[in-house]
């Protein structure tokens, strides 16, 4: 069987999908691995990497023939998916959500088009959690990128000088990159505040040594143990409650979102010209929608003499890592897919992972969720 890794199209996107070891685990498997010509180059992993640990080079549209399973990290082009063979497998992040034309594409082109946002998030499922793996990257660059733009220290410095207080951080939404955040903003010595919607959370932020603020929403986990939806009441509520610790903070770091839909809108306006002058925003929800209200996706804007910044692409910019962490997951799913028996990569749809993650199979869109959502919105 062959499992192809095409260079990434986008030229945005430092991110990819293999490394010369998971290559070599694939080969483990006694798999066939063709590797997109200069693949790994940026990061430092040669072609000559690749080929050591058992791929074949290849360029071009040839690079498809024969492929049992494309993996990727961004989507694909239209254009790009009718070069896929029929009846083959793909997988990569898909924003099923929002990308109806691709996952026609798909159906159209006769790809079983497995999707990474989709995998469940159980823990058989773990090794093949991409989103985790992405976030949580996302989470420590955060805290770094706001303690480079600061402009103040973050721990607390006793000096013959005078004594520096140690900034303050709050993190808004604590999944897997908001408690990256506060864990990496804790290594370096911030005094760190955190809310979230969930209240299974408080234990674990305040483990890694956050104060959890206490707002009580009477709101419990939704399906998947994604957050649900807050009502308006609940909303005011949640930023009566917060108005406090964003007064006080340095920093202020957002991370909340609801699962296939867009970020709740949590800073407002007005908040902001609560906050103290001269505090920065990271805002991660940035590229969908923001979780502040006037963030622009890779721009830093001032409102209201607060600093607001919100990346495309956190987890792009430790690529390396990031790249690690991706491509291990697609062995996740590799090895999900493998019949030990037959050596061959099976679609079995009883598989409570392949069933979440699997869009499109036979020319139909077979993710119930995503039909459904493709139907309200045809
Ligand atoms: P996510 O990116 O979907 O959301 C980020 C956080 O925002 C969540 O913690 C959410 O509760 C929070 N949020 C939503 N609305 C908010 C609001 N108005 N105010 C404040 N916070 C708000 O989350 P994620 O990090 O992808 O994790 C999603 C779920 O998956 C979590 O329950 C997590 O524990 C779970 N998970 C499970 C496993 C596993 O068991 N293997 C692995 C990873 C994640």
């Amino acid at each position: 069987m062959k499992v192809v890794i095409p260079r990434q199209a986008d030229p945005e996107e430092p991110r990819i999908a293999a490394t010369p070891e998971s290559v070599t685990v694939m080969k483990g498997m006694e798999l066939e691995v063709v590797v997109g010509a200069g693949l790994g180059e940026h990061l430092g992993w040669s072609d000559a990497d690749y080929e050591k640990a058992g791929a074949t080079i290849a360029s071009g549209d040839a690079i498809y023939e024969g492929a049992d399973l494309i993996a990727c990290l961004q989507p694909p082009s239209a254009d790009e998916i009718a070069k896929f063979p029929r009846g083959s497998m793909y997988t990569g992040f898909l924003d099923p959500f929002n990308r109806d034309d691709l996952v026609r594409a798909f159906a159209d082109a006769g790809v079983a088009a497995m999707s990474m946002e989709m995998v469940p998030r159980t823990t058989r499922a773990q090794k093949l959690d991409a989103l985790s793996s992405q976030h949580s990257l996302a989470g420590y660059y955060m805290v770094l990128l706001a303690a480079e733009k600061l402009g103040k220290a973050l721990p607390m410095m006793a000096t013959p000088s005078g004594v520096i207080q140690p900034a303050r951080i709050l993190v808004i939404g604590a999944g897997v990159a908001g408690l990256q955040a506060i864990a990496t903003a804790k290594r370096l010595g911030a005094r760190i505040e955190a809310f979230d919607t969930r209240p299974a959370v408080k234990e674990q932020c305040e483990s890694l040594g956050a104060r959890f603020i206490d707002i009580d929403l009477g709101v419990g986990e939704g399906q998947g143990g994604y957050a649900k939806e807050l009502t308006p009441e609940q909303q005011a509520k949640q930023r009566e409650g917060m108005v406090k610790a964003l007064h006080h903070s340095n920093i202020v770091i957002t991370t909340a979102a609801l699962f296939g839909r867009p970020a709740p809108k949590i800073i407002t306006d007005e908040m902001l010209q609560q906050m103290k002058p001269g505090s920065l925003i990271i805002d991660y929800a940035v590229s969908t929608g923001g979780n502040v209200e006037g963030s622009v996706a890779d721009e830093e804007v001032n409102l209201h003499g607060v600093r607001v910044l919100g990346l495309k692409n956190f987890p792009g910019r430790v690529a390396f890592d990031a790249s690690r962490m991706y491509a291990n997951n697609i062995v996740g799913l590799v090895q999900v897919l493998f019949d030990k028996e037959s050596k061959n990569l099976v679609l079995n749809t009883e598989d409570d992972i392949i069933a979440g993650c699997l869009i499109t199979k036979d020319g139909e869109v077979v993710n119930e969720t995503i039909r459904e959502r493709m139907a309200q919105t045809a």
